[in-house]
């Protein structure tokens, strides 16, 4: 392999093509191993592709498997929005669902088998106990009093553990490794417990649970998973990881490799606080467009392709950093740019009265539908003597450099004529209401007219074949300048501005069929999609998914 190959492969890549180099692999397996507790979220979304994107690059597979082995924050509910989300991410498992539920029975038996090795025992030291043995980082642990139980006894004892004849918290079933490891994780840890609670695949089959540390390299060992990745918290359990592959005799055991979590700036990841802005009606939903759920992804308008192209821009590391939200940003408006159509769409208006136009006249203007994609074509938009524009594009007093309408200044209207204000009404409160111009019929877009240039170009919708929407604008829900979590008292700095309402927006009437997830530019405005739950086809909703400027350079 040339230098230049192996900087273009990340450390994973590098580990798997030396395990299949010595034969170690012969077909890459991995896994996307959630809990069903929450919602999945765009750090989720980097392990999907991840791991998906590594099953097919060594044309290998890939498996969604639900880390389903403690039912006390367990719901069907996520169960089913989490599949649906993995495979919209574009994890494709294919019918390769699986639920670690499932193997109850074998880790059962697993945990017999380390026991008859001599390697486990049921321990009936309180929990505080435990804790209080277990030693701290410079001191090593001291052994339970049950550690050395006779093998026939910690059978029976575990035996009747399973049948139900002791109570919650009573007894545990400890792996036997090394009261004095440096590793804490090593001394002795718990891997079974009693918990009489039902559990949402198996019901009331068992009352004993396995614990992660123990079920999950099973599960890998299991579905033949080769690399088990995961993220850096995980790096001390890998030992432990070891240990159980190992003494359990798996054949061609997993092997976990760490890599570290993605964090955005700006945004909220964290299942307790998104639970905590759903109770207190900060947001409306673990899909409110501001999150960055998948499913609020989704809703507020990214696409599977700009979450994959983010995920390549970020890259896989060993070193924990957050990415930039705008980055984000960059990689929708690159997925949509040239795919999407440019509307007009004027989302504060205020109507422009052409004087001099003829009345109950309706022309249709041709307008491209994306200037950067002329495959795209082109379509017909009425035009008349009223039309509405952004209350912004008019100023009465406006300052220098401002080049939109003022009294006695000429703007060109987007794929129509040039303009001139000649006069304005303003409402008891100074506020404008009706712009008057005057248009030259010579200037026509698309006719070749030269006869002079105009500094600003506006965009507008005809006021009488408007439809009416609303448009929802969004920024972060926390105060960037002062960052997503209060120091002192841990509470979120949430930004009053994260949502803005426009209820008087107006579009040309060719979106008249718009329906949800259907994405669109704005011209000038950003690029919006229909949202979801909210728009109907009488009272379009659209969500902006981000502005036309970015802060984002790639370099
Ligand atoms: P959270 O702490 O945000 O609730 P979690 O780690 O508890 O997430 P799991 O359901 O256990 O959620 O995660 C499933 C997989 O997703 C795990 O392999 C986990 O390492 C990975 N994962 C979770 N968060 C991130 C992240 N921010 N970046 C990359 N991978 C992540
Ligand atoms: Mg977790």
């Amino acid at each position: 392999m040339s230098t230049q190959e192996r900087e273009e492969k990340n450390f994973i890549e590098q580990i798997i093509d030396k395990d299949i180099a010595e034969g170690k692999c012969k077909k890459v397996i991995t896994r996307f191993p959630p809990e069903p507790n929450g919602y999945l979220h765009i750090g989720h979304a980097k392990s999907i592709l991840l791991n998906y994107g590594l099953a097919k690059k060594y044309g290998g597979q890939f498996n969604m498997r639900f880390d389903d082995t403690n039912p006390t924050k367990e719901k069907i509910e996520f169960v089913e929005n989490i599949a649906k989300d993995v495979k919209w991410v574009g994890g494709d498992f294919g019918d390769r669902i699986f639920y670690a539920s499932n193997y109850f029975d074998q880790m059962y038996e697993a945990a017999v088998k380390l026991i008859k090795k001599g390697l486990a025992y049921v321990d009936e030291l309180t929990a505080d106990q435990i804790r209080e043995y277990r030693g701290t980082l410079t001191e090593p642990g001291k052994e339970s009093p049950f550690r050395n139980r006779s093998v026939e006894e910690n059978m029976e004892l575990f035996e009747r553990m399973k049948n139900g004849e002791f109570p919650d918290g009573s007894l545990v079933l400890r792996a036997k490794i090394d009261m004095a490891s440096p590793n804490m994780n090593m001394r002795d840890p718990v891997i079974y417990r009693v918990a009489h609670i039902s559990h949402h695949n198996t019901g009331d089959k068992w009352c004993i649970y396995p614990m992660y540390d123990f079920a999950h390299p099973i599960e890998d060992a299991i579905e033949g998973v080769t690399h088990s990745i995961c993220t850096l918290e995980f790096e001390d359990h890998r030992p432990l990881y070891d240990w159980v592959v190992r003494e359990l005799e798996y054949e061609n055991p997993p092997k976990q490799i760490e890599f570290a979590k993605l964090y955005v700036t700006n945004v909220i990841t964290g299942k307790r606080y998104i639970k905590k802005l759903v109770e207190d009606g900060v947001v409306d939903g673990w899909d409110d467009p501001r999150l960055v759920s998948i499913a609020a992804l989704r809703r507020r308008g990214y696409t599977p392709e700009s979450l994959q192209m983010f995920m390549e821009l970020v890259g896989v590391s060993k070193a924990q950093s957050s990415v930039d939200y705008a980055m984000l940003e960059y990689c929708i408006r690159e997925d949509l740019k040239l795919k999407k159509p440019r509307m007009m769409a004027v989302l504060d208006p205020v109507k422009l009265v052409i004087d001099n136009y003829p009345e109950g006249v309706t022309e249709m203007v041709k307008v491209p539908n994306n200037q950067e994609n002329p495959e795209m074509g082109e379509r017909e938009v009425p035009f008349s003597r009223e039309i509405y524009i952004e209350r912004d594009d008019f100023m009465i007093d406006p300052p220098k450099k401002y080049f939109r309408l003022f009294p006695g200044n000429e703007v060109r209207l987007m794929s129509a004529y040039f303009v001139k204000c000649v006069s304005y009404e303003t409402d008891e409160n100074g506020n404008v209401t009706v712009v008057h111009c005057t248009y030259d019929p010579e200037t026509k877009s698309g006719t070749g007219f030269e006869g002079r240039k105009v500094k600003g170009t506006i965009h507008w919708v005809n006021a009488d074949t408007a439809l009416h929407v609303t448009a929802r604008l969004y920024e972060n829900l926390t105060d960037e300048e002062k960052g997503v979590y209060n120091e002192e008292t841990g509470e979120m700095n949430i930004n009053p501005n994260s949502l803005t309402i426009c209820d008087k927006a107006v579009v040309e009437p060719s979106l008249k069929d718009a329906k949800a997830y259907d994405s669109f530019q704005f011209l000038r405005n950003g690029f919006f999609t229909v949202d979801c739950k909210d728009s109907k086809p009488d009272a379009l909703v659209f969500n902006r998914i981000c502005s036309l400027k970015s802060s984002y350079k790639p370099n």
